[in-house]
Formats: structure tokens, sequence, C-alpha cells
């Protein structure tokens, strides 16, 4: 579907800082002439559970029986992959990022985000992780009030998890033949990490 967009997912730890570099990466791309979408997968099932009168916040969501998310993932693929059809018609210099996760801690185990039917939706250039040292993980899930991340801020969780998003991103990135990159995101240095992504950006 990507005709002239360059597409990038940006996955990692809940609280890791995919947004708040993204945002940053955002401006930084803008200054040099690119037109930038960026979506935030959460957004979309957020706003399916909630219309189905599920979910408050969407921290909340990952607590939803598996059937529900899936069916709010699959609804929120193809939303997205509609509004980055529409958003990049006749542009040039389109960079799309998808804001999601390789894989969510449910109830009923370790979930892909990007399964088969997922990820053929988007069909990116490159599968981005972002990670940072475990401790700072824990500490930025712990100071962000305005979400709930309880069920992540566990160290030895954490560290497990650093590991399992590089195996479920190589995973997702294998089945379209994408690249992958890490970029650490340094307590304090969320700029280092835009500029980082916004140089791979330029190679795609
Ligand atoms: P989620 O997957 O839950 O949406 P996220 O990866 O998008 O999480 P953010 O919301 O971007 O994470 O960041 C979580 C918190 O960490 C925020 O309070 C943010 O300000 C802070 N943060 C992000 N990057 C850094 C950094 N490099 N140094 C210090 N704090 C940071
Ligand atoms: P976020 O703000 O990125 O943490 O997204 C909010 C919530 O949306 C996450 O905690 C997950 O429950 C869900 N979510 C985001 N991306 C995906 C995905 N690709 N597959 C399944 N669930 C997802
Ligand atoms: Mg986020």
């Amino acid at each position: 579907m990507n005709g002239g967009i360059k597409l990038a997912i940006i996955v990692g730890l809940p609280g890791v800082g995919k947004s708040t570099v993204l945002n940053l990466a955002k401006d930084i791309l803008i200054s040099k002439g690119y037109h930038v979408e960026v979506v935030n997968f959460g957004d979309y099932m957020f706003k399916y559970v909630v219309s189905q009168g599920l979910v408050k916040s969407r921290d909340e969501i990952r607590n939803l029986p598996l059937h529900i998310q899936r069916k709010a993932q699959e609804e929120a693929a193809k939303n997205i992959r509609e509004n980055l059809e529409a958003k990049a018609q006749s542009k040039e210099n389109v960079v799309g990022f998808v804001d999601t996760h390789a894989v969510i801690k449910t109830a009923t185990g370790y979930w892909p985000g990007l399964p088969l039917h997922v990820i053929r939706n988007l069909m990116p250039n490159t599968i981005i992780v972002v990670e940072a040292e475990p401790e700072e993980i824990v500490a930025r899930q712990l100071r962000d009030r305005t979400r709930y991340r309880s069920d992540y801020a566990n160290i030895d969780l954490v560290k497990k998890l650093l590991s399992m998003n590089r195996m479920y991103a190589i995973a997702s990135a294998v089945l379209v033949g994408a690249s992958v990159n890490f970029i650490m995101n340094r307590e304090g240095k969320a700029n280092e990490a835009a500029e980082e992504l916004v140089s791979v950006i330029e190679r795609l």
C-alpha cells in the first residue's frame, strides 16, 4: 500500500518513551520538509472498545477478554491502513509512524501486537524497537501519573519483556521483509533518540 510513504512501526515496553520520542522526531522531520503522520494504534483500539462501552481508560484494554482485544486490533489495523492511504495521497516526502506494541502481556499470556493480519495491512519499511535501561523504564512507568502501567512496573518482568520485545519484533518483521532497528532512549536524552530515529527514516 505504501507507494510514496516511508512507514516505520515503533514498538517497545509501556513507558519506555515511544510516544515521547515520536513527538520529538515528528518536529525534526517537519523542519526538514517531510509530511509526517503519527498514528497511535492504541487510540484506534481505544475508540473501538469505548464505542462498545467496554473500558474507560486505554490501560484497561489489555485486560479485556482476548477475543475482544483481537477484534479491536483487527478494526484498528484496517482503519489505520485506510487513514494512512488517504493522508499519503498526492503528497510527496510522507513519513508514517505507527506507535504500537510488538507484544502485549494479557491474562491469557503474551500476545503479538503485530501478527500477520495486522502487519500486512501496514506493510512497514522498518520496525523500530525503543529500549531503555530496565530501572529507568520502571521509574518512568511509576512517575507518569497520566497512565496506569503498574502491571508492568516490576524490574524482572521489564528485563524479560525487553528481550521478548526484540523477539516479537523480529518475528513480525520476517512476515513482511521489514528491517529492524533498535534505539536506546536514555534518561533525559529523548532528543538524542529522536535524532537517531530521524536518521533511520532518512536512510529508508
Ligand atoms: P505506552 O506504551 O504505555 O504508551 P510510551 O512508550 O509511549 O508508553 P511515553 O508515554 O512516551 O511512553 O513515556 C512514558 C513516561 O516517560 C513519560 O512520563 C515521559 O515523559 C517519560 N520519558 C520518556 N522518555 C524519557 C527520557 N528519555 N528520559 C526521561 N523520561 C522520559
Ligand atoms: P499505548 O498507548 O501505546 O500503550 O496503547 C494502549 C493500549 O492499546 C495498549 O496497552 C494495548 O492494550 C493496546 N494496543 C496498542 N497497540 C496494540 C497492538 N498492535 N495490538 C494489540 N493491542 C495493542
Ligand atoms: Mg505511548
